[in-house]
């Protein structure tokens, strides 16, 4: 079985086409800048083996429908493909961004899905209208390969009200639905799943903490394999400090910045959103650079790491508070897998609420690889767990065809 899994921003489609017998990746890629007047194609063949082979282009691509007509001939083409025809393709998965309360799980794809996403625009209008272009070209480019839509909101519909519901008026829930949603749903589930399998427990029986630290930071509480809290919002913005995204602040800050520099609402939000974080408090935000900036004496730049760091303190202890026991903490992500120095720091005073990190193991943790990270005798376990979104969407996909 193949699955090809389309990851479709507003101005990009990120590609993978997966082999799910034997879990392996075909080939995968990212077509750029798409509607610009110079485009960016970059695609592998068997990336990550010893036949690996990169082709780059820069070329116009109008349209996403142009952009997956691209990618299509690329993995069918002889000199840069892995198959002969499209009919090798068993079905896409598609990541939508905001399935809102519409959508709990991964769900084929018919018109009343498509209106379904196309109803939850208001609530990601820089997300979802890109997911829809990339189904909507699929349909089209692909006819009678069946779609699959996977939300990065589903995992995180088990959420009780009193976690995802907002002190704020009622009716501004009821008539706008303004709740905590939460984001990365499909790498905290993966994580999760992870994490039971390593700890040898049903998945029903594991709680744990999933810590996923990349260019967006979220954080999720799993009980008993089910999402009970998690920190990103009614947008993205919420929660951990990010590359360029402030996490939390005071929610008076509009108000204030308004008040006090005369800035509008849409002004604030992109500084939020794009000036914000990491990026904001030292002017990098690659967690790399941060730490070559510290080893210079940068103070700016070790202070962003603080701050980093303790917000995920705060997070994970407020989580083990509320999940009332947890069996592991699990670190994920480009961050959250590469980076000794931060899980070092974010863990350093959790050992009076039972999780102890192993300096030792943490420091010598082989890059991007399960690996426990806690002392034998810390009652919560402290593992690094590399996310695969793709693989946990393709996963997904060829479960709901199985079940068609
Ligand atoms: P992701 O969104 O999961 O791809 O994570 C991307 C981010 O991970 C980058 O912006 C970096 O901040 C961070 N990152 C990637 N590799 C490393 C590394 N070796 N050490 C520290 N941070 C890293």
């Amino acid at each position: 079985m193949k699955i090809l899994v389309l990851n479709s921003g507003s101005s990009s489609v990120k590609y993978q086409l997966l082999d799910m017998e034997a879990k392996s990746v075909l080939a995968s890629g990212l077509v750029e800048r798409i509607g610009e007047s110079m485009g960016a194609v970059k695609h592998k063949r068997f990336p990550g083996s010893s036949r690996e082979e990169t082709f780059s282009y820069e070329e116009p691509i109008a349209d996403h429908a142009k952009g997956l007509t691209r990618v299509v001939g690329l993995i069918t083409a002889p000199e840069t493909g892995v198959i002969a025809d499209v009919s090798e393709i068993d079905g896409i998965g598609h990541r939508i961004v905001h399935g809102g309360e519409s959508f709990s799980a991964p769900t084929l794809v018919d018109a009343a899905v498509i209106e379904g996403i196309k109803a939850q625009i208001p609530l990601a209008p820089l997300h979802n209208p890109g997911g829809l272009a990339g189904i909507e070209t699929a349909l089209r480019l692909l006819p009678g390969v069946p779609n699959v839509a996977v939300f990065d909101t589903a995992f995180h519909q088990t959420m009780p009200p009193e976690a995802y519901r907002y002190a704020i008026p009622k009716e501004l829930y009821t008539e706008l639905k303004i709740r905590r949603y939460g984001f990365h749903g499909t790498s905290h589930f993966y994580v999760a799943k992870q994490c039971a399998k390593l700890l040898g427990k049903p998945f029903e029986q594991t709680s744990c903490v999933t810590v996923h630290l990349g260019n967006g930071c979220s954080m999720a509480a799993v009980k008993n394999g089910k999402c009970i809290d998690t920190s990103m919002g009614l947008t993205p913005l919420a929660g951990l400090v990010m590359g360029t995204r402030s996490g939390d602040v005071d929610p008076a800050l509009h108000a204030f910045l308004a008040d006090n520099k005369g800035l509008t609402i849409r002004e604030i939000d992109s500084i939020l959103n794009k000036r914000s974080g990491l990026k904001g408090m030292c002017g990098h935000n690659d967690m790399r650079d941060i730490h070559d900036r510290v080893a210079e004496g940068d103070h700016d730049a070790e202070l962003a790491l603080k701050v980093f760091c303790r917000r995920v303190t705060q997070y994970i202890g407020q989580y083990m508070a509320v999940l009332g026991g947890t069996d592991a903490i699990c670190f994920t992500a480009g961050i959250g897998e590469n980076d000794p120095v931060v899980r070092q720091l974010s863990c350093a005073s959790l050992a009076a609420i039972g999780a102890i990190i192993d300096a030792e193991r943490n420091m010598s943790a082989p890059r991007g690889q399960v690996t426990e990270i806690s002392t034998p005798k810390s009652p919560v376990k402290i593992f690094i767990l590399p996310t695969n979104e793709e693989l946990e969407i393709a996963s997904q996909t060829l479960e709901v065809l199985a079940n068609r």
